[in-house]
């Protein structure tokens, strides 16, 4: 008699775990757990978004330009003689210094009116400090992983169907 419930509980047993939830492999991640991430598509890394990736950003010192204007002739590229204080003449006779011009090259930008940019450098750009110039920075959905936890499985690899 007790031989007989022992049988019974197996097969029922059996009966039960056939029937009930299966376990299957995840097609999603190939039962690894693991899905590419879609923000950087796998390569771990995204473009910076305070450069566009660029690496650097345009000068705002400058506008781009890379050159400042020379605030000591404002742009002019002279400056009033000093000797004739601009009017050119000294007492009857020109000014030897200007020729009497009355103008003397600004000797601060050497004539241009306009001088390198000190924040750039005269490159017109700055190294981006969010990338520090590379353009790229750590993708925060992965966190660099390039992979993320398969959402079908919870990373497990597997699902249970009923
Ligand atoms: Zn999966
Ligand atoms: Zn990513
Ligand atoms: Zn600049
Ligand atoms: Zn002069
Ligand atoms: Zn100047
Ligand atoms: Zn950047």
């Amino acid at each position: 008699m007790r031989k007989i419930i022992i049988s019974a509980s197996i097969i029922t047993f059996l009966f039960l775990s056939s029937c009930g939830p299966e376990k299957v492999e995840c097609e999603e991640c190939n039962v690894t757990g693991r899905v590419e991430c879609k923000e950087c598509n796998g390569d771990k890394e995204i473009d910076c978004k305070d450069c566009y990736g660029k690496g650097s950003k345009h000068c705002y010192d400058c506008s781009g330009t890379g050159r400042e204007e020379c605030n000591w002739c404002y742009g002019d590229g002279s400056v009033n003689c000093f000797d004739c204080s601009g009017s050119g003449n000294d007492g009857d006779d020109d000014c030897n210094k200007c020729n009497g011009s009355g103008k003397s090259t600004c000797i601060d930008c050497y004539g241009r009116g306009s001088k390198q940019c000190n924040t750039c450098s005269g490159y017109s750009k700055e190294d981006c400090e969010t990338c520090n110039g590379s353009g790229k920075v750590e993708c925060d959905v992965c966190s660099g992983k390039g992979d993320v936890e398969c959402l079908k499985c919870n990373g497990d690899g597997y699902y249970l169907v009923d």
